[in-house]
């Protein structure tokens, strides 16, 4: 596991497009079926769009029907952290990236076999290993 990242909000801000910026550093969630990634098939290893950590393996996602790229388990369980949201006036376990601390998305407990889990992110926050950054 690489070192972890610590940038100011300033330099985030500098080095992210906005969109990005919005999702990762101030916690944005992207429409659902209006993002890059919900119904990509494509092969390939998703990466922090932040600090390029590998995240997502696409072996590992599937249609939740929600419009979100969701996963059923990262490609390491140290690759992510979570922390308790309570905001919108519900409780989430969010996301975020070990590494950058940036966010992610959140995690439910209704995914498929066989973790149970959903972890259902914003494509703002991801970059499709072998792609171009879109930038
Ligand atoms: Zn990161």
């Amino acid at each position: 596991m690489a070192d972890k990242i610590t940038k100011s909000e300033a330099e985030w801000r500098r080095e992210l497009p906005p969109e990005r910026y919005r999702v990762l550093r101030e916690k944005g969630t992207e429409p659902a079926f209006g993002n890059e990634y919900w119904d990509s098939k494509q092969a390939g290893v998703y990466h922090c769009a932040a600090c390029r950590q590998a995240l997502f393996d696409a072996a590992a996602k599937y249609d939740s029907g929600t419009g979100w790229p969701s996963f059923w388990t990262p490609v390491a369980p140290e690759a992510v952290t979570t922390e308790v949201d309570h905001s919108l006036g519900r409780t989430r376990t969010e996301i975020l990236c070990r590494r950058c601390g940036s966010h992610l998305g959140h995690v439910f407990e209704d995914g498929p076999p066989p973790t149970g889990l959903r972890y259902c992110l914003n494509s703002a926050a991801l970059v499709l290993e072998g792609e171009e950054t879109a930038r």
